[in-house]
């Protein structure tokens, strides 16, 4: 039970569902493919006002939300948001935080944050205090598995919208096809233009000589952003790419707790940190991972899950960009009414909506239920 006062609304329940949506065409980076993706979305109420968080997992988050942590949360104040996260990371002590625990975590902490800010009337952003009106995006998606026709229409859509930022995949087949990885940057660049700020991700595919030779020979393509250019877990692997590019290095989207962020950090892995509301612990997490890096004085990227992250990314000084990820903007433009337009290369948190300003479509979600 929580120690809150009486008078304070309850979560009187937490119920949760899945739904697996296939994309509209075959996506990969360089280490992984996949041709659906699974949204677990966690519905908080307290009376008659319901919040909604979700992340991106598998399944089974779900049954982790519904046999482990509904039970927890259920009945404790809905105001103190903060003791419920605390709760839910003591009890899976023995579960283990780490992966799907952790998603599962994060998908009920975003609720708690969505109800208490629907309660009290405010959008989120202006509950936890903003520091900006809109929030930087850059264009993601860019898959390995794209031909040239679909990189350009993508990357036409970007531009059509303003979006100043743009980032692909490389590292295909775990860096085994370097020749198409530049290819592919050099087709972003030409079609682009000087001034759109190349970024690219090679989800850990280089090995840590050959990422430096890559961006060696991409040195006339004027790339500003290198993601994971090798496995997020080689901190000095990063540390040493880093020190030899000339584009901010940035890792930290697998990343669990504090623990975490502070030894990529402390590392000197990153020129700016990644963190992703969905996994490292809700919206109350990411806050923290935030004052982490702060405190290295990097700034923070989010990760993925636009709409998770668009008000709280107006919260923090250190935001560089939040991740227009073209898989989950499909998606959360077909479950959600009062999504947010990229236009000009910014979002803008509604100020006219509490919480994070979504109403969930039912009937358009309940197709791809799975659980
Ligand atoms: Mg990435």
């Amino acid at each position: 039970m929580s120690p809150a006062d009486h008078d304070a609304p309850c979560v009187d329940s937490v119920e949760v569902r899945a739904y697996t949506v296939p994309t509209d065409a075959p996506e990969g980076d360089g280490t992984l493919t996949w041709d659906s993706t699974t949204m677990v979305l966690v519905l908080a109420r307290s009376g008659p006002v319901t919040g909604l968080g979700w992340t991106y997992a598998p399944a089974a988050a779900a049954q982790v939300v519904r046999d482990t942590l509904a039970g927890a949360v259920t009945g404790r104040s809905a105001l103190d948001v903060a003791g419920a996260l605390d709760t839910m990371v003591r009890l899976v002590r023995n579960a283990g935080r780490v992966g799907l625990v952790g998603y599962a975590v994060s998908a009920v902490d975003v609720a708690l944050w969505d109800l208490k800010a629907r309660l009290l009337g405010l959008p989120l952003h202006h509950l936890i205090g903003a520091v900006r009106a809109e929030v930087p995006v850059y264009g993601s998606g860019g898959f390995t598995t794209y031909d040239a026709a679909q990189l350009d229409r993508q990357l036409d859509g970007w531009l059509e919208q303003g979006i100043p930022r743009v980032k692909i995949k490389i590292g295909q087949s775990w860096g085994h096809d370097v020749p198409r990885d530049l290819d592919r940057m050099r087709q972003v660049r030409t079609r682009s233009g000087p001034e759109v700020e190349l970024f690219v991700d090679a989800n850990g595919g280089y090995q840590r000589k050959q990422a430096i030779r890559v961006m060696e020979q991409a040195r006339d393509l004027d790339v500003r952003w290198f993601e994971e250019p090798v496995s997020s877990d080689d901190l000095a692997g990063l540390r040493e790419v880093r020190d030899a590019v000339l584009p901010d290095v940035a890792a930290g989207e697998y990343g669990y707790d504090l623990t975490y962020f502070r030894r990529m950090c402390e590392a000197g892995a990153v020129d700016c940190l990644r963190a992703d509301v969905s996994r490292c612990g809700g919206i109350s997490e990411w806050l923290r991972a935030a004052a982490v890096a702060a405190s290295f004085g990097l700034a923070l990227s989010a990760h993925c899950g636009p709409h998770l992250h668009a008000h709280v990314g107006a919260t923090i000084p250190n935001l560089r960009h939040l991740e227009w990820f073209h898989d989950h903007v499909r998606i959360e433009e077909m479950f959600f009414d009062g999504t947010l337009s990229p236009s000009g290369g910014t979002v803008r948190p509604r100020d006219d909506a509490p919480g994070l300003g979504l109403t969930l479509r039912m009937s358009d979600a309940e197709p791809f239920r799975v659980g």
